[in-house]
């Protein structure tokens, strides 16, 4: 009998005892492969013997020295790392411990800087719907996943979304991509002249979007348009990269690709490989420049920011994405991942959609093909894959339709930067077997 409440609420979950490369195992000597990295974590996979020794290392260093009276060497060689691959403009870092504390951080520097330029009237944030960007308050409000924000919305701040660029659903059968991306980011430019231009703080998307909808990515020249529209109002473009970035679409950062740099990017998960809890916010110099011009500090905080044992392990992960040349074997895996897909789902009578960069990829299942209806939200048939794939060895990561109803069933796969050919076909076999499994119980 255990107190913990996940064990409590999710009785049949199997034990992991140990990690190896793509491997996971519980504590029967069952192994899975881990085709999510868990949530789009474990980037360089489990037990890899050059972060574990960088991490002991740390350890006998130094564990823990709170920033009210340090800074250490590492948190400070993690930054400068971390600046000297980031999109232009990016020149400061804030480390955290995770996803939604970068987010809230990056809500709170917005603000401060727009109080520090004598705007203190600029107040709303802007977001999309049927995003993630994590689950403390301020993110849960900055999200537009209705299911997670539901239930809370009495204690949320206000925000204000708009719609996803989500070419499946939303772009319709003979527009453009061009047109779709003007029609698009157009959304964010009638939103800010609603509100009023001079009262908006940021814009905040996923470059990709992760969790909500199954990797997701902009149709060309979106995110441009919403970096323009953004300038032109004088409002910062917040990318929360937590899920898509460092490395997992191919590129360090996703906006690579876009041809964009924001004023402030997110980054977690992949920073740190699940080796520790790390996140951090990436920020330009005009936002540092009106914190040291004006008050002279930023007024946030936690215990654990800048963890050495975190920034211990971002800095080894990071080291040794780029010692071993991992970001080419995202793309060129990425690709055979997507080959894959089409070949084995392509055409099968419940695939809607198969999208994504890179190692990011999501399948959207669809009752009906040619109206693109989804499964009944109640069959939960996202449930149903994840348990036939673990039965299989396999982690996907399942997320159901939206409340909505505007979208259907996902699986979103991100396996590790270290996945090989053979692996890739491993995953898309199971996979495609748990799918059919799940649908003929349905
Ligand atoms: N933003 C995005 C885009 C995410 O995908 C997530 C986690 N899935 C978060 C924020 C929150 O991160 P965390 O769970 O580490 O708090």
């Amino acid at each position: 009998m255990t107190h913990l409440l996940h064990r409590s609420i999710h009785a049949s979950l199997p034990v992991a005892v140990r990690g190896e490369g793509i491997h996971l195992f519980d504590a029967t000597g069952k192994a899975y492969i881990d085709a999510s990295g868990g949530a789009a974590v474990s980037c360089l996979g489990h037990a890899h013997p050059d972060v574990l020794a960088a991490l002991h290392a740390q350890l006998d260093r130094i564990a823990y020295a709170h920033t009210g009276f340090f800074t250490t060497e590492v948190a400070e060689e993690l930054a400068d790392r971390l600046v000297d691959d980031a999109p232009e403009g990016l020149d400061h870092v804030y480390l955290v411990s995770g996803g939604s504390e970068a987010v809230e951080a990056a809500l709170k520097m917005a603000r401060q800087y727009f109080v520090e330029k004598g705007e203190p009237q600029r107040r709303h944030i802007i977001a999309r719907r049927q995003s993630y960007h994590g689950n403390t308050l301020g993110a849960l409000a900055t999200g537009g996943n209705e299911w997670r924000r539901a239930q809370f919305k009495p204690l949320l701040i206000e925000t204000h979304h708009i719609d996803p660029c989500y070419a499946y659903r939303l772009q319709m059968p003979d527009e453009s991509d061009e047109a779709y991306a003007a029609r698009a980011a157009g959304e964010l430019e009638a939103k800010i002249l609603k509100l009023g231009a001079d009262q908006v703080i940021a814009f905040v998307a996923e470059t990709v979007v992760g969790a909500t909808a199954g990797a997701v990515p902009p149709v060309a020249d979106y995110l441009k348009r919403i970096r323009a529209i953004c300038d032109k109002y004088g409002v910062l473009l917040i990318l929360d990269e937590v899920m898509c970035g460092m490395g997992r679409t191919g590129t360090l950062h996703a906006c690579e690709q876009d041809g964009v740099s924001p004023d402030i990017v997110t980054i977690a998960k992949g920073l740190g490989g699940g080796y520790q809890p790390v996140g951090a916010v990436l920020l330009s110099k005009r936002i540092f420049d009106a914190f040291a011009l004006g008050s002279g500090f930023f007024q946030h905080g936690h215990t654990y920011m800048g963890h050495p044992m975190a920034a211990a392990a971002g800095l080894a992960v990071q080291t040794i994405l780029k010692r071993d040349g991992l970001l080419g074997n995202v793309r060129a895996m990425g690709n055979h991942l997507e080959t894959c897909l089409v070949e084995r789902l392509g055409n099968h009578r419940h695939v809607g959609d198969i999208r994504g960069r890179g190692l990011f990829r999501g399948v959207e299942l669809v009752k009906d093909r040619a109206t693109k209806k989804p499964f009944d939200a109640g069959l939960k048939l996202n449930a149903r894959i994840k348990k036939e794939a673990m039965t299989r060895g396999l982690m996907v990561y399942p997320m159901g339709g939206t409340i909505d109803g505007q979208n259907g069933d996902h699986v979103l796969l991100a396996p590790p930067f270290i996945v090989g050919k053979s692996d890739v076909e491993a995953i898309v076999e199971r996979l495609a077997d748990a799918i059919e499994a799940a649908i003929a119980s349905v």
